[in-house]
């Protein structure tokens, strides 16, 4: 039974198992989560990632995958990194943001993680509506079997808080 928990807060601040970083598909960093998660994590994250372009994804992670690095100098033993989809008008692509949830609790699994912390992926830079990006994630997270014992929502603003709150 995996626990949903809510916090308001910043998510390199986490003391869990895996954060995981709302990245773009060159996996080199960026604006928002992903370069507080290298800011604060150090240099250590980017190395790995860089390894992981020139071995595993040339082309960059595509949408809605997940990929795990150590986790530098955060708290936590990992950072997973996922990319979300950028939210377009006219076309439902909740698929591919239900998928980024899915892929990085599998990756989770994988390497036994038990408390996973998660940013609103896709709501900020990526322009999906803070309601909409809640219910995909709220829902597909439940709809998931995994071993995570937890799951945290880290919101960084107290509108983002409320809205995943009505949500759960
Ligand atoms: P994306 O590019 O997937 O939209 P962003 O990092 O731009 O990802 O934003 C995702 C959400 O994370 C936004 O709601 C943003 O306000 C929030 N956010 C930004 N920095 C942090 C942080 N340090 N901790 C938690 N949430 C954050």
């Amino acid at each position: 039974m995996t626990a949903i928990t809510l916090i308001q807060g910043d998510i390199t601040q986490q003391s869990v198992d895996a954060v995981v970083n709302a990245a773009n598909s060159s996996l080199l960093g960026g604006g928002g989560v992903d370069g507080a998660i290298h800011r604060k994590g150090g240099p250590a994250i980017l190395d790995e990632c860089r390894d992981l372009r020139a071995s595993k994804y040339g082309k960059g992670l595509p949408t809605g995958q997940a990929v795990a690095t150590t986790a530098g100098n955060l708290d936590a033993r990992w950072v997973i990194h996922t990319v979300g989809p950028r939210f377009l008008t006219g076309e439902d692509r909740s698929e591919l943001l239900a998928s980024c949830y899915r892929e990085s609790l599998r990756v989770a699994d994988e390497l036994g993680a038990r408390t996973v912390a998660f940013p609103a992926v896709s709501a900020g830079i990526y322009g999906w509506p803070m309601e909409d990006a809640a219910r995909v994630a709220v829902e597909t997270v439940r709809a998931t079997s995994t071993a995570v014992e937890e799951v945290r929502f880290v919101l960084f603003d107290e509108q983002a808080y409320e809205t995943f709150a009505r949500q759960l």
